[in-house]
């Protein structure tokens, strides 16, 4: 029995040691040297060729190497009756909540403004505004959205959530559904985007949705590049609408250079490294599910490929 391991970003020599340590009955192997395919029982993959997987004839699961599952879900020959096992946590939630608070507290404490000023050598100081008076507004509050809010609350802000269906965490005003978008939006003064990209949420962030923020709203998105207009980001924020964006994700990565994000003095940009799975801390979690499935119980992170995630 073999795992083959498809990643074009991530270094498959610590998983490869990790299965040799823990799991040593199953065979390692990296594409493109997939050997006979009749041996692979697992694919653990990021983004995937599309066609790969179904080349694939004893598949019995599809291991995500990170917590979405639309860079598989968009390839249309996706087998479909195989079990879609995606990352629940496994790390990933600690380094995304550090990113999103990172970029919270630097749009509250006015630092998209004072690095503008900078590159003018201007000095002018704008009374800073109360945590309690700074509504934080949540889109997703799964295994990510609500780690972050949970990190988030002690420091005092108005935290808005929204979610697919109702939701209850404690200390946050929560909104749901399409009924729930606007009055979501139009509080959230930071908005932090933790969606999986589904049908439903692709381009949720379009023109007329972002003009539904407040006046001077920042945007984080965290999540995926598909969920926001990019063109529209660039007129909101050129009209003065919004103050500045943090994004890790866009449509296309890596960002082309000639994009005109780059050069754009209130965008902030990282390459898609809000969290990504180290194979030390993922590979138990990975392990645990192969061992589920073989015992035909229930795996963890199980995806309803219908609904999306
Ligand atoms: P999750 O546990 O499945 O949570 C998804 C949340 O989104 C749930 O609260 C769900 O609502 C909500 N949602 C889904 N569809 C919706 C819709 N149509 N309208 C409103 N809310 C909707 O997922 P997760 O583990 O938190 O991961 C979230 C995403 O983070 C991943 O899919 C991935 O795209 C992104 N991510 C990015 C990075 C990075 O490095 N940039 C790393 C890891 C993950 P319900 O509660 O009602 O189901």
């Amino acid at each position: 029995m073999a795992i083959l391991f498809y990643s074009e970003v991530d270094d498959p020599e610590p998983w490869r040691q990790a299965f040799a340590r823990d799991l040593p009955a199953m065979a390692f192997r990296v594409w493109p040297d997939v050997g006979d395919v009749d041996d692979i029982a697992y694919a653990l993959v990021w983004k995937p060729q599309p066609g790969l997987l179904k080349t694939l004839p004893k598949l019995k699961a599809i291991l995500s190497l990170g917590a979405g599952v639309d860079g598989i879900l968009a390839d249309s020959e996706l087998p479909r009756d195989v079990p879609l096992i995606r990352l629940v946590d496994a790390g990933l939630a600690q380094q995304m909540s550090e990113y999103a608070l990172y970029g919270a507290l630097h749009f509250h404490r006015q630092m998209h403004v004072y690095a503008l000023q900078q590159r003018q050598a201007r000095w002018r100081m704008f009374e800073p505004v109360a945590a309690s008076r700074r509504s934080v507004g949540v889109m997703g509050l799964g295994v990510m959205g609500s780690d972050f809010v949970r990190k988030l609350a002690p420091l005092g802000f108005r935290v808005l959530g929204y979610s697919r269906t109702p939701s209850a965490l404690p200390g946050v005003v929560s909104f749901h559904g399409e009924a729930g978008l606007r009055p979501f939006l139009e509080q959230s003064e930071i908005l932090v985007n933790f969606l999986p990209l589904t049908g439903e949420t692709r381009r949720i962030l379009n023109a007329e949705r972002l003009a539904w923020l407040p006046r001077g709203a920042c945007i984080i998105n965290l999540a995926r590049g598909g969920h926001l207009d990019e063109a529209a980001l660039l007129a909101v924020l050129d009209s003065g609408h919004l103050g500045g964006a943090l994004l890790d994700v866009f449509d296309r990565e890596p960002l082309p250079p000639e994009h005109p994000f780059w050069r754009h003095p209130q965008i902030f940009i990282t390459p898609h490294i809000a969290a990504w799975a180290v194979a030390e801390v993922a590979v138990s979690q990975v392990i645990e599910n192969i061992r589920r499935v073989e015992r035909g119980e229930q795996p963890l992170g199980l995806v309803m490929i219908e609904r999306g995630y």
